[in-house]
């Protein structure tokens, strides 16, 4: 054995240490796909990371040569930084991320051949919705007829399907034909102001797979492995662009639970495990069996509630951690009594020593989020909430990303209609209209078509006056921090915003918050490290911006501070806690009522009850309350059904003092 081998083989065991038997064969895979298929908490991820290491380390392949998937951007960083650390390598090379991370870094590089402006803008689902909104009310469409929502539901449907209005066979069925109508002219609007949605990089990336073949070549030739966790949520698009990336040549590895699949509702297709077989033969696969995460106590519970469903793949999961406590069930009189037990029980926890960081209330919608909130505000628990309003989503901090985006692309009409009146400034919704309407007849921007009104003196009096100072302030704007770094940039245009006076004239506490979120974009500016290839395209303040917008689309907050973690369910995916609550659990909330009459969602509710279950390490409440108030109105829930499915002989009942 020469002294290369030598190391090799050293290396190789100090990767797969740690690691049982069959993750093990797993890890080590070198002929065809492999597909992971195992219940929560049997080391998937952590099997997926060591496939990274033990390839670059003993297989001599390149990070350059490895694409991974994940769920989250957080899931992304966090992926590195276990490579990194496993390695003591660069790994700048890997391409680690959301299918959305990695579609938008692909159009970046080849905006040209994806038919794209450069300086194409990133649009989260709000400002979709806003688009699609002025859209409806432009063809005099009646929100009764249909509402914004279920048309912005249609397109982003058709477009995880792949399909371009071009594409649909409406047939006879005039709703049909209305329908593409009016997603052939939501593209018209995205064309024109250079704007790109969510699924909209995904299928544009995959058109560039399909319509550019020297471009597809390239990232076959560079891509040898392609991995992917969570693969039981990937939805027709995702499929469709992995399989054009592979090609014949690359090596697939996926992990995923059929258990655990809960966005179908989003368009994520379960069955793509099963096609994987078939597309990407041959095809080991590999069951993980031993739980490394829950007591022998969570894990049957959990597994007992999952054998409920009907459509399973089926699988055993053990644990050898011992039965550890028994499952708290606790009723709850109302949620803000819930919220004050809940919180009790953490202070209990953290006098005993233990971390903030290592509880999670979890439930099934953002709204709930508000009772655990106030109840932890008053006791002073460090908290954060992850999920409902995201820091990149709230109003004040989309103000301030308007007016830089406006100093980036002034054809941006989404941000010139977002602020052209915010502060007031004196523009009414009537001038608006008109130049809306010039804009429109013309075939020019918003911002273009104000120049025009102007010059021709179309727009007079106090109304062209306030335009006027509209447009030189956006001016200002761009010429006072075009050569500033990114942080002095946004102070910069913030300040000439004026967004802070704005902002102050609300009820103290509320816009003091604002005003400190807007501060705190600053220092988000400054913390802001962009990926190479994004900035090299695109420069500081764009890449910048299609962070913020990347990030707004995710359930995820940024830092992983030391406090409580507030959650749904759904962002809750692929993470793990020492105490977690499972609040709300009442039939119409959990399982949620739109879900109760369809034997098919009501099994996604039931995996996503799993999924939440599956979280805990060592303790487990489940918590229901016998009188809700919810979006106002106080309703008398029932506990859900989801409690009778676990078994009584792991749970404990907590009785309740003085009732
Ligand atoms: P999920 O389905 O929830 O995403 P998963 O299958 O991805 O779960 P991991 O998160 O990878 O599971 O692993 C669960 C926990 O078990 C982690 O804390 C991980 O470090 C630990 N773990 C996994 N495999 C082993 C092992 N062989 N020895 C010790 N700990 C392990
Ligand atoms: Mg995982």
């Amino acid at each position: 054995m020469n002294q290369f081998q030598a190391t090799q083989t050293i290396d190789s065991a100090r990767l797969l240490e740690g690691l049982n038997p069959p993750q093990a064969e797993a890890v080590t895979q070198t002929e065809g796909a492999t597909l992971v298929l195992a219940g929560a908490g049997s080391g998937k991820t952590r099997v997926l990371v060591h496939r990274i290491a033990w390839l670059m380390e003993t297989q001599g392949v390149s990070p350059y040569g490895i694409l991974a998937v994940t769920f989250t951007n957080k899931a992304a960083g966090e992926m590195r930084g276990r490579i990194a650390s496993l390695l003591d390598v660069d790994v700048r090379g890997l391409w680690v991320g959301t299918f959305h991370g990695i579609a938008h870094r692909l159009l970046r590089q080849h905006w040209q051949e994806a038919n794209l402006p450069q300086d194409f803008q990133i649009i989260d689902s709000d400002d979709q919705k806003r688009i699609i909104k002025r859209l409806l009310k432009d063809q005099q469409i009646d929100a009764t007829s249909l509402t914004p929502a279920s048309l912005q539901g249609y397109i982003n449907a058709r477009k995880d399907e792949g399909l371009r209005p071009a594409n649909i066979d409406p047939g006879s069925d005039p709703v049909a034909a209305r329908l593409r109508e009016l997603y052939d002219a939501y593209e018209a609007i995205c064309r024109r102001g250079g704007l790109v949605d969510f699924a909209e990089l995904l299928l544009r990336s995959n058109e560039l797979w399909l319509q550019q073949p020297q471009v597809l070549m390239h990232y076959r030739e560079r891509f040898r492995h392609l991995l992917v966790d969570e693969f039981q949520d990937t939805n027709t698009l995702q499929y469709a662009w992995l399989r054009n990336l592979a090609g014949d040549r690359a090596t697939l590895f996926v992990v995923g639970d059929d258990d655990q699949a809960i966005y179908g509702w989003r368009g994520a297709r379960v069955e793509n495990i099963l096609r994987f077989d078939k597309d990407f033969s041959p095809v080991t696969t590999v069951r993980l069996e031993q739980n490394y995460r829950s007591t022998n106590t969570i894990l049957s519970a959990a597994n007992a509630l999952i054998s409920h469903n009907a459509e399973r793949l089926g699988k055993n999961l053990w644990s050898d951690q011992g039965d550890g406590d028994p499952i708290a069930l606790y009723a709850a009189y109302n949620e803000v009594e819930e919220a004050r037990y809940v919180v009790e029980a953490i202070e209990r926890w953290m006098a005993a020593g233990n971390r903030r960081d290592q509880a999670a209330i979890l439930y099934r919608s953002n709204a709930q989020s508000r009772a655990f909130e106030e109840a932890l505000m008053q006791r002073r628990i460090p908290y954060r909430v992850y999920g409902g309003t995201r820091f990149f989503e709230r109003a004040e901090i989309k103000d301030a990303l308007a007016y830089l985006r406006l100093t980036a692309n002034p054809a941006d009409d989404a941000s010139f209609e977002r602020v052209v009146n915010l502060p007031t400034r004196g523009i009414g919704a009537r001038t608006v209209e008109n130049l809306r309407a010039h804009a429109r007849a013309r075939q020019l921007s918003l911002h273009e078509a104000a120049l025009d009104q102007l010059t021709s003196g179309e727009l007079s009096g106090r109304a062209a006056n306030a335009v006027r100072s509209f447009l030189e302030l956006l001016d200002t704007m761009r010429r006072q921090t075009a050569d500033h770094l990114l942080p002095d940039r946004i102070e910069r245009t913030i300040q000439l915003s004026g967004l802070i006076d704005h902002y102050a004239k609300e009820p103290h506490e509320k816009g003091q918050a604002r005003i400190e979120n807007l501060q705190e974009l600053i220092t988000a500016g400054s913390y802001f490290t962009p990926e190479e290839e994004v900035e090299g395209s695109l420069g500081e303040l764009n890449a910048f911006l299609a962070h913020a917008a990347l990030e707004a689309g995710e359930e995820q907050g940024d830092a992983w501070d030391d406090c409580v973690h507030l959650m749904t369910l759904h962002a809750a995916k692929g993470l793990e806690f020492d105490l977690v609550f499972l609040c709300g659990l009442e039939e119409g909330l959990f399982p949620h009522q739109r879900s109760v009459e369809e034997p098919g969602r009501l099994q996604e509710e039931r995996r996503l009850a799993y999924v939440g279950m599956t979280r805990a390490r060592q303790f487990l409440y489940l918590c229901y309350a016998e009188s809700r108030r919810l979006h106002g109105d106080v309703i008398y829930g029932t506990p859900s059904r989801f409690v009778a499915e676990v078994p009584a002989e792991h749970i404990q009942e907590v009785r309740q003092i003085g009732r």
